[in-house]
């Protein structure tokens, strides 16, 4: 049955600001170490003086014009390029001037000391701003230049140094503020902040060890409590007196703690500033976050340094942030929230409650106006949703920053589809914009935003199989199943999965483990199935017997609500209203009122999109018709992997298949295999009637075959019973399989046998009903040609009987998984036999890396800490070293065989970056599990277009 779809849920009190941080993770929490006193900007070396000559340091921007632009940020920084392109566009940027990410690499090259040309240049963008503005900087008498000094790395980094604000002030331009404003709390509430933020960020007056306050906060606190018995009385509650007394008492503080007085010197200040942003760039936040996210140190930062525009001046003024689309579900709206009477700090730092950017309509209706002017020229002008930052001073509105937006998938891919409706971009750009790793946001089911933000997490572990599940906990598969067929919605949590708990996993709205990695059972059934799993997460204590969990202290019996997020890989106390999504209940359960749907039809028009634009095809992994089904739905072509063993664990099949591996004599094996075949023609008949014609790789039995015999005592006698054969027997075998080889196994002619009969006479069957089957026989676990020959000759000899017998022909192939690496360096040998490989990148990471992967848990995120890897290969290709194999397999696999067919069906297939590999080593096709398919679909087109471009 069909839910009704998740409507997009309400907006939260302030969402701007909460988007705002996440894009700048930062801004204000991340406040840097206390820096080594500042360089200032001296001389260099003599050496460099004649080069340096010649080079421009500083880039200024003001007054409609600009030296640089937007396609600048390797040297201007993220920031320096789009307020330069703003300034040239001619949208009301306050003058400033970059000094360029050159210097900050000169000045690590070089003792942390300048260009000596640096020092001119930095005179001249001063006298620039000046002439522009009309005031000068450290002057006494009249209204003094002052300026906001910010770093500017080219993508916005956490860890660098904050921003500096009112630079330029002292006990005497203070005094000329006051007088040239008339408005003395303004000019001291300007010079406070100056002094603390300085104070903070530049001579490092911050929190020492053992402390739990900032002490400027502090000392502001008590200040408060003294003289109006509230420390938490608001900021700007503060008299023109109380500013002033509390600038005394932040001086001291400096004193005390620097050893130094605050300095007065308004180019002192600036050229601390400066040094302060310079030597940020090699602090340890900045530094972890760089290797966390790739980030070369050659790149440094740039500092910016621009007149300072006042939303402090009154009740006509303010600070904003804001998008020019809601960043959350990407609707077409002016998105974002102001603060009135503040400095842009104040909006990001909480200490007011900012109010809905839409309610300036009402209050300052000239400066609304001109801000959604300026929406309209950046979008027309980026061409892309702009996240951007904003003051307005008396009326007045300047631009401060802008930058492209971050944003949810969901947004992402609404944004992209309705901007080419608009004209702004084409379907090309759309298809680049939308990151594939978020496209499943848009697929899965989620909870209720408002409920969410209400529960408390409990515990977290990996995110495995996106979205949001809510179920009473079962701990068994076979509770579990009783209790969903009492129409019960079930969390099956378990230590960890393996094939016996299917049945409880298809039960259950989501999976929790507390063991294993995103590759493990849990994880790799729940993305097949599209799941909602949380894995590995090691804080549940799971007792069995009392059928417990505890987690943080609380214990939660059978029957109790949990929740769990498998998108953010987190669980939750108690019960969260959830709902499947638009496209999967229009695509999959063909629901009509979906269909109408906004995110529906955006999602199938990117789809269309990406189908043309692709080179590499997308089929999927499926073991049942009704995933073929929902694969075929979401625009898989085919099966690259159907993992027949899988189809042996249903129902009284485990019997049959348990009494073969146990059997003592060819014949008794045979007779098992016998009672086998009919489940796997049906199975295979019901998969190629759902395949319409697309091709089926069929991959026969793989090894281990001890993970068909039950491994508990219990068990083992129940089964022996059945059997009637000892106990010790089973043990032996299990004992047997398990030791010999374990992740090898061994090839039994009479399986393979049986299961080439059971494609061939369910592929007659199927053409006789006129569904064209396509079956392709993969070999698994090939590592010499000779091994391949002998399972092929006997595929080829049941073919042939099958088709005499039928009286009919079928269009098959047979050939092999690449997934050891004696497979990938003797392809060539390999291809002589094989008319296609099928990289089962699973296997080949664990051979080549010679790491099990159900274990990799235990030591992965080490490796990953210490960057041995730099991601996890069992979710990524490794593509230095397992990539390296593969390339020599399709090298070589072509030299013997020119149009041999070339795919891959590990995991990997639905992984963005692994799948942007594979198009660029040339193969034909991504498999991968059903609810991925769109994800590598997009990535495929990604790749394709990309190439294209090159
Ligand atoms: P971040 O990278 O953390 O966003 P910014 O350099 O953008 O840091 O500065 C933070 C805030 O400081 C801005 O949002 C803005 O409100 C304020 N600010 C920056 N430059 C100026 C300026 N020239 N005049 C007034 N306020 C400014
Ligand atoms: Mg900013
Ligand atoms: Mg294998």
């Amino acid at each position: 049955m069909a839910k009704k779809a998740a409507r997009a849920p309400k907006r939260s009190a302030t969402p701007a600001r909460r988007a705002a941080r996440s894009s700048t993770p930062v801004r204000k929490a991340a406040k840097a170490a206390p820096r080594k006193a500042a360089a200032p900007l001296r001389k260099g070396a003599a050496r460099a003086t004649a080069t340096a000559k010649a080079d421009k340091y500083v880039y200024s921007w003001g007054a409609g014009k600009a030296d640089g632009n937007g396609s600048m940020k390797p040297l201007l920084g993220g920031k320096g390029a789009n307020l330069a392109e703003m300034a040239r566009i001619g949208l009301p940027v306050p003058a400033g001037f970059t000094i360029t990410t050159e210097v900050c690499t000169y000045f690590y090259a070089n003792k942390r000391t300048y260009p000596a040309s640096l020092e001119g240049q930095l005179q001249q963008g001063i006298a620039k701003i000046e002439k522009i503005m009309g005031y000068k900087f450290g002057d006494a008498k009249k209204f003094p230049l002052l300026v906001a000094v910010r770093s500017g790395a080219r993508d916005s980094m956490p860890g660098m140094m904050d921003t500096i604000l009112n630079l330029g002030l002292n006990d005497e331009t203070v005094v000329a503020l006051e007088n040239a404003t008339q408005n003395p709390r303004f000019a001291w509430d300007c010079y406070r902040r100056f002094i603390q933020m300085y104070g903070d960020v530049v001579l490092g007056v911050q929190k020492r060890a053992g402390e739990d306050h900032e002490p400027f906060e502090s000392v502001l606190e008590h200040y408060k409590h003294e003289h109006y018995g509230n420390g938490e009385l608001e900021d700007n509650k503060l008299t023109a007196d109380d500013l002033k007394a509390i600038i005394v008492l932040f001086k001291k503080l400096v004193k005390e703690r620097t050893g130094k007085a605050f300095p007065t010197d308004p180019w002192e200040q600036l050229r601390g500033a400066a040094g302060a942003v310079f030597g940020s760039w090699m602090n340890d936040r900045a530094i972890v976050y760089r290797r966390k996210y790739n980030i070369p140190a050659e790149w440094g930062t740039a500092v910016n340094v621009q007149a300072m525009v006042f939303g402090n001046t009154g009740e006509e003024s303010g600070s904003g942030v804001a998008f020019t689309r809601d960043p959350a579900t990407g609707e077409k709206v002016f998105y974002g929230e102001f603060l009135l009477n503040a400095q842009g700090e104040d909006v990001v730092a909480g200490v007011r409650t900012p109010e809905p950017v839409a309610q300036l309509a009402g209050e300052m209706p000239k400066a609304y106006k001109e801000l959604e002017r300026i929406r309209k020229v950046l979008e027309s002008h980026f061409k892309d949703m702009q996240d951007f930052e904003f003051t307005i001073q008396d009326g007045t509105v300047y631009m401060l920053q802008t930058r492209n937006g971050k944003r949810t998938g969901v947004a992402a891919v609404r944004i992209a589809t309705e901007m080419v409706k608009e004209g702004l971009i084409d379907w090309q750009t759309a298809v680049m914009r939308v990151p594939a790793d978020q496209l499943d946001q848009v697929l899965a089911p989620i909870f209720d935003r408002v409920a969410v933000k209400k529960a408390a997490v409990i515990a977290k572990g990996l995110p495995a199989g996106p979205g949001a599940a809510s179920g009473e906990v079962y701990f068994n598969a076979d509770r579990a199943v009783e209790a969903a067929a009492k129409g019960k919605k079930v969390l099956l949590v378990r230590i960890e999965t393996s094939p016996e708990d299917l049945r409880g996993m298809i039960a259950a709205e989501g999976i929790l483990t507390a063991r294993g990695g995103v590759s493990s059972h849990a994880a790799l059934v729940a993305r097949q199935m599209g799941k909602v799993c949380v894995c590995g997460a090691a804080a549940l204590q799971v007792d069995y017997n009392k059928r417990t969990l505890t987690v943080g202290g609380e214990t939660y019996n059978e029957g109790d609500w949990l929740s769990i997020d498998g998108t953010a890989g987190e669980v939750y106390a108690g019960h969260i209203e959830t709902g499947a999504s638009e496209v999967i209940q229009g695509l999959v359960e063909n629901d009509a009122e979906s269909k109408k749907g906004r995110t529906f039809k955006n999602f199938v028009q990117l789809m269309k999109w990406c189908g043309e634009a692709t080179r590499m095809t997308v089929r999927t992994n499926a073991d049942t018709p009704e995933q073929v089904r929902n694969a075929l739905a979401f625009g898989a072509v085919g099966i690259g992997l159907t993992r027949t063993e899988h189809m042996f664990f249903e129902g009284d099949r485990i019997d049959a298949m348990r009494e073969m591996i146990l059997a003592d004599t060819l014949e008794a094996r045979e007779e098992a295999l016998a009672k086998l075949l009919p489940y796997q023609r049906e199975d295979f008949f019901g998969i190629f009637k759902e395949l319409k014609g697309y091709p089926a790789t069929i991959r026969f039995l793989d090894p281990p075959l001890h993970e068909f015999l039950p491994n508990t005592e219990d068990q083992q006698k129940d089964l022996a019973k059945k059997l009637g054969i000892s106990v010790e027997k089973i043990k032996q075998r299990v004992h047997d399989l398990h030791e010999f080889n374990p992740m090898l196994g061994f090839r039994d002619p009479e399986i393979t046998a049986m299961q080439a009969r059971a494609v061939f006479e369910a592929a007659a069957d199927a053409n006789k009903k006129g569904y064209k089957a396509h079956p392709e026989i993969m070999i698994p676990l090939v590592g010499f040609k000779k091994e391949l020959d002998l399972q092929v000759d006997l595929v080829h000899e049941v073919a042939r009987k099958v088709q005499a017998e039928r009286k009919t022909t079928i269009k098959y192939s047979v050939g092999t998984m690449i997934e050891v690496p004696r497979g990938a360096v003797t392809a060539d040998e390999i291809a002589q036999t094989a008319e296609f490989f099928s990289f089962g990148t699973n296997d080949l990471t664990q051979t080549t890396l010679g790491m099990s992967r159900d274990d990799s848990g235990s030591f992965l995120p080490h490796y990953e800490e210490t960057e041995i890897v730099k991601k996890n290969p069992f979710a990524t290709i490794d593509q230095t070293g397992v990539g390296a194999l593969m390339r020599i397999a399709v090298e070589k696999g072509r030299q013997t065989r020119k149009d041999i067919k070339l795919g891959i069906c590990g995991e990997h297939g639905g992984e963005p970056d692994s799948v942007k590999f594979c198009d660029a080593l040339g193969l034909d096709y991504v498999s991968c599990s059903p609810f991925r398919v769109p994800v590598a679909r997009l990535a495929a087109a990604q790749a394709a277009i990309a190439a294209r471009k090159k």
